[in-house]
């Protein structure tokens, strides 16, 4: 449950990522927010690249931040996509590693909340570090 300031907060700081989106191959501008356990707010944009894998989702770049700095629980991570845009299957893994218990949040460059879910809806049947170990 995230209380209602804290989540608009989640939201304008998204926004306001967005704004930084190095995006002009696809057009497809995204902003992240990612809220740690402790309450502190990480913010990510996508960035693309002339050589196209290499670009990365707004939403890796705020968790990349934040475990950069130490920081590996997560409480939600809100993402702002032109037209409520899902996360993709990489990023739900990436977060899946940290946070399985995390709420998405989807919104759009308005600050409307299009759809929000669990990740453990987005992402059944995960592969994570028990994997592994089990499979050795
Ligand atoms: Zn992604």
């Amino acid at each position: 449950m995230i209380p209602e300031p804290l989540r608009a907060s989640l939201v304008q700081a998204a926004r306001e990522a967005r704004e930084h989106a190095y995006a002009g191959y696809s057009g497809y501008r995204v902003g992240a927010a990612v809220l740690t356990e402790e309450g502190l707010i990480f913010t990510g944009a996508n960035v693309e690249n002339a050589v196209y894998p290499l670009g990365l989702c707004a939403e890796r770049v705020a968790v990349f931040k934040a475990v950069s700095e130490g920081y590996r629980a997560f409480r939600a991570l809100v993402v702002v996509t032109p037209n409520g845009g899902a996360p993709c299957g990489s990023c739900r893994q990436v977060l899946w590693e940290f946070a399985p218990d995390a709420l998405i949040i989807v919104a759009d460059p308005q600050g409307r909340v299009h759809w929000e879910a669990p990740l453990r809806e987005l992402l059944p049947r995960p592969f994570g570090a028990a994997d592994l170990t089990n499979g050795r």
